[in-house]
């Protein structure tokens, strides 16, 4: 409900660059062809300016009328080249453009599916969801649009100032001395766009990540009368995303000013400086005039620049957000972790806090046996849910172990943590594609006959054998829809398939729903035979079943044993049972 306390990393300078040279050199041949073409198109551009000055040369000379149609035919030729190699490079351009903006999606999914759970927990996912919607679409604009725009303007840009230099040396030198207001512009506003881009990038997160914890959170908002203080946290998230804006706005109403005027410069002080050489007898007409047409074209490919610099900026602190993704720690996907030696699950000396708040368990000690079924009852709040949440590797204890055969379980690559532990709860997920790939999640491998083996363990195969395409039927929006117990029957056939030897099951939310849990709960007995269950108990039934009942209370386990030890013992756990078994009779 509160906003991100830690938002993902974003990644430096060195980093985007590197990241950008990574991508350039990965369809390296299109970009190759792309800076050729581009070439080309600018070389015949220059020629336009150059064939005029020889015009004048040759009318001064005295020359006559055929002379100047030949040349005047010339630039009409090297016009019409430059316009359909132009064209050819921009789309070449924007081929290699959206080639490279697939590659980024799907890093960036692939990136954010690696995220460890309590990552993004953490981060919120609002912030997640800014990089993965506005940020992304940033970076895709530019590498659509402004990046191969950029590479024709850079290249014309230069082409046209080398022009210069090879009319006349010193005409050129005059003609870069007058660009140094320019310079001077784009110095100070690149000095204080990276940083004012970078924060309204992040202003964007916390507005949404605000906006979505209100609406995920709204009933909560209503039954404790938060909406005044909702609203007033989005007020001022707003405030600084307009603060932040009015910043980078500031910022191009400085900079595109000042920038316009001093267009004028060079090719003003080109023809007076010009005119002044050329009285002197240093410089050709024909020299002055195409190197004023030169300076006075070279304007047009740089305000582009100009204006795709300024865009530039705000994607490459869009990619920053983007690729920081990749800097995110990763709790979980380590390769190289050891394989576990045994079935066992271990927990010790285990405590835990979450980012806010005091310490949640305190100190806790476990050792679970393979095969046995423990029930861990207790108060709301005593931490039964923070517990199995470690239990299922989802995140790693601040101080102490939580092993299996010996090894950390939040340190598990995702492949082995499934054949380990797997969290059973009732967030069962239909993903939109067909019933085999929504299977092939828990196990990619697997073939037919081993996923109609894994629906029918769970009483679904029934109905999936009378979908109109079978296990290639499309499930989820737009596809066929799939009710409360079927989905949880294809949860649970992802648990066959992933074929874990310990089960987490949060009874807090799963298979509360009693239209469902008919449906499901043979499927479920099916899924937990032959294999460890720890059970986070509410119901005491389930307790009273188990081969062993913990007893969890303020982050302790204070009671452990079976139920009837328990109950003689007259402690905790008795008393709980003596009340509930009260309100049974
Ligand atoms: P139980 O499952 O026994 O009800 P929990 O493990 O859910 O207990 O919660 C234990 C304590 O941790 C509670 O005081 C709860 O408010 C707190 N807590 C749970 N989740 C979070 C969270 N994401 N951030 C901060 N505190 C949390």
């Amino acid at each position: 409900m509160t906003p991100a306390a830690s938002q993902l990393p974003v990644a430096e300078r060195a980093e985007v660059r590197r990241s950008a040279v990574r991508l350039v050199r990965a369809d390296g041949r299109a970009f190759a062809a792309v800076l050729a073409l581009n070439a080309l198109a600018a070389g015949a551009g220059l020629a336009g300016p150059w064939l005029l000055g020889r015009i004048v040369d040759e009318v001064r000379a005295g020359r006559g009328a055929g002379a100047v149609d030949r040349l005047a035919l010339g630039i009409l030729v090297c016009a019409l080249a430059q316009l359909l190699l132009a064209r050819w490079a921009r789309y070449v351009g924007h081929r290699f453009g959206e080639r490279t903006l697939a590659r980024v999606r799907e890093e960036f999914v692939d990136r954010a599916l690696a995220l460890p759970a309590s990552v993004v927990e953490r981060a919120g996912t609002g912030d997640l969801t800014a990089r993965g919607t506005a940020d992304v679409g940033v970076v895709g604009t530019t590498l659509r649009d402004v990046g191969p725009e950029l590479l024709v303007c850079t290249v014309q840009a230069l082409f046209t100032l080398c022009a210069v230099f090879v009319l006349d040396p010193l005409l050129g030198l005059f003609g870069v001395l007058g660009l140094t207001p320019i310079w001077l512009a784009l110095r100070w506003y690149l000095r204080r766009a990276r940083d004012g881009y970078l924060a309204e990038g992040a202003a964007t997160s916390e507005v949404a990540e605000i906006l979505a914890a209100t609406a995920s959170g709204a009933r909560t908002v209503e039954a404790f009368q938060l909406q005044d203080r909702r609203i007033a946290a989005s007020r001022d998230a707003l405030e600084t995303s307009r603060r932040t804006r009015l910043y980078t706005l500031y910022l191009r109403t400085v900079f595109f000013p000042a920038v316009e005027v001093s267009y004028t410069i060079p090719v003003a002080g080109i023809l007076l400086i010009g005119g002044v050489l050329h009285a002197h007898g240093m410089v050709g007409l024909g020299a002055v005039v195409a190197a004023a047409l030169y300076l006075r074209q070279f304007t047009d490919p740089l305000d582009q620049i100009l204006m795709r610099v300024e865009q530039l900026q705000s994607s490459g602190a869009s990619f920053a957000r983007v690729e920081g993704l990749a800097l995110a720690p990763r709790g979980q996907g380590e390769s190289g972790a050891p394989a576990p030696a045994d079935d066992r699950i271990d927990v010790r000396g285990v405590r835990y806090a979450y980012e806010r708040g005091g310490e949640v368990l305190r100190g806790v000690d476990l050792t679970v046996r393979p095969g046995e079924r423990l029930a861990v009852v207790g108060p709301s709040g005593a931490g039964k849910t923070t517990l199995s949440r470690l239990l299922a590797g989802v995140d790693a204890p601040g101080t102490g172990t939580v092993t299996v055969g010996g090894v950390p379980i939040a340190g598990l690559e995702p492949e082995r943590l499934r054949r380990q532990v797997v969290l059973v709860t009732q967030e069962h997920h239909v993903f939109l594609g067909t019933v085999r790939e929504n299977l092939l999640i828990a196990e990619p491998s697997a073939g037919d006959e081993t996923l109609w083996a894994a629906l029918t363990a769970v009483g679904a195969d029934g109905w999936v054998r009378e979908l109109p395409d079978g296990l290639d039927t499309r499930l989820g929006t737009g596809g066929c829809a799939t009710d409360g117990s079927q989905a949880q029957q294809l949860a649970l056939a992802r648990v066959v398939l992933a074929d874990p030897h310990t089960l987490i099951l949060d009874e807090a939310t799963a298979l509360l729903d009693p239209a469902t849990a008919r449906h499901t709960e043979r499927a479920l007995a099916a899924v937990l035979e032959g294999r460890t269950v720890i059970a986070i108990a509410h119901r005491l039934h389930t307790a009273h079943d188990a081969d062993r009942v913990a007893v969890m209370e303020d982050g302790r386990l204070t009671e452990l044993g079976t139920h009837e030890e328990l109950v003689a013992a007259d402690g905790a756990y008795a008393a709980l049972w003596r009340t509930w078994h009260g309100g049974q009779d």
